[in-house]
């Protein structure tokens, strides 16, 4: 497989962006290889610099749940364009996405947009300690809440991938306020509550992990949880910048029967652009500035354009229910399909899906926290990593991220994901 643009470009990219890239998993780091530089993107495609074309298994880490380059959202993105890109001022369009986010997510009484999933979860830590006037914050070890300071303690994904989980630059008193737990671990989380109690904020949580690759709620955990934070007075936050609009139209939410106090979004509400939004009870959110005395602002919010291309993608699923049951059927196919291989192999490695996400774990454990998704071989990952990718299939390149699929992955695609699969397996197995 050619791949002398993407090489050059990466050099070059090296002298003037840390690392060659602006997202730190980008750059096939804990693979090897060098990254491909990516030059467009249709329906299940990634075209690279080299002309290559693969399939792409991660749709921008979610959001492109229709398949790039949707031809509605297209349209509605191009019709945008033409009346101004920004006017920081209010628009009807971000009254039309909050109302279709209210009506989809039922938990969610009120809305504020922002541009990511970080200033989503950053902001929504502050309202719970604005709306409980405490300080603590729990989180679970593995999960990503994006970079803000009080998240990157037992990060998950990219810190992960990166093998310094926790950052620099993240002052002591920082750290001294975010509590971490075990994923799924009820014990562990009734003790941390039991010896700071009153002090609890909040506790966020991804309510099926994406970022120590796919990992499922045990049965019962998330009611545990919902019970308990009602009962402490914690507000629970179910960070569903992944799940949203993914695992159901209402998200993960919707899927486990569980009500969370507020719950951030990012990825598919922007159809790709870059968007983030949280929201919850109306007696939380009416705490948020300038209806209340919490500040958070943001200049480009609520952008025109980026309201386009999601309001037409939520519009889409809305109108379009069934996609959910497609998609589950597409996860569950591919999942039995990889398991299949492997049992044919006699390999034991772990297979966990939810839905249209998914991981193949290099280990033989299996994966429900952070302890046992360490013990995959991250070595052999990376060699079929790059197996796979030189067989047309992009995957994520790390082992701590869940896959994603899209509504243009088809049968016949998912044939011959299954067959790189099968193939690339053996390739590594034989040595
Ligand atoms: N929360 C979760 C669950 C995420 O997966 C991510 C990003 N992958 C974020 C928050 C941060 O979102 P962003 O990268 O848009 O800041």
């Amino acid at each position: 497989m050619k791949n002398k643009n993407s090489t050059k470009l990466f050099e070059e990219a090296k002298q003037f962006i840390p690392g060659g890239v602006n997202s730190p998993v980008r750059a096939f780091k804990s693979v090897g290889g060098n990254p491909r530089f990516i030059k467009r993107a249709k329906g299940a495609y990634l075209t690279d610099e080299d002309n290559n074309k693969y399939i792409d298994m991660i749709g921008s880490w979610g959001p492109m749940i229709l398949g790039h380059a949707f031809g509605p959202i297209e349209n509605e993105v191009r019709k945008a364009v033409k009346s101004g890109f920004s006017f920081g001022a209010p628009t009807k369009k971000e009254v039309t996405m909050a109302k279709l986010i209210c009506d989809l997510v039922p938990s969610v009484e009120m809305v504020r947009m922002v541009n990511s999933g970080t200033e989503a979860t950053m902001s929504a830590i502050r309202l719970a300690r604005a709306y409980t006037g405490k300080d603590k914050i729990i989180k679970f070890e593995g999960c990503y809440h994006g970079h803000g300071d009080a998240f990157l303690i037992s990060a998950g994904s990219g810190a992960m991938s990166m093998g310094h989980p926790d950052s620099p630059g993240v002052t002591q008193a920082t750290a001294n306020d975010t509590l971490t737990v075990p994923y799924n671990n009820t014990e562990a989380l009734a003790q941390i509550i039991k010896k700071n109690k009153g002090k609890i904020a909040g506790l966020i949580i991804e309510p099926v992990v994406g970022n120590m690759g796919c990992v499922l709620p045990n049965d019962g955990y998330l009611a545990f949880i919902r019970e308990i934070c009602t009962k402490e007075n914690i507000v629970l936050i179910f960070d569903e910048v992944m799940t949203g609009f993914r695992l159901a139209i209402g998200g993960a939410q919707e899927r486990f029967g569980i009500t969370p106090d507020l719950t951030t979004m990012g990825k598919i509400i922007g159809g790709g652009m870059p968007v983030g939004a949280y929201g919850g009870r109306k007696e939380i959110m009416e705490m948020v500035s300038p209806s209340g005395p919490m500040y958070q602002a943001g200049t480009l919010s609520g952008n025109p354009i980026a309201m386009s291309a999601g309001i037409e993608m939520l519009k889409h699923l809305k109108k379009h229910k069934d996609i959910y049951k497609d998609l589950d059927e597409a996860g569950l196919e591919l999942a039995t399909g990889i398991r299949k291989s492997l049992k044919e192999l006699e390999i034991d490695y772990t297979v966990n899906q939810i839905g249209s996400m998914y991981s193949l774990f290099f280990t033989d454990k299996q994966v429900v926290d952070y302890e046992t998704a360490k013990t995959c071989d991250t070595k052999t990952f990376g060699l079929y990593f790059n197996k796979m990718l030189e067989k047309g299939v992009y995957l994520a390149p790390s082992q701590f991220e869940s896959l994603f699929l899209s509504t243009k992955i088809d049968k016949k695609l998912i044939k011959k994901i299954l067959k790189a699969n099968l193939e690339s397996l053996k390739e590594i197995k034989l040595g």
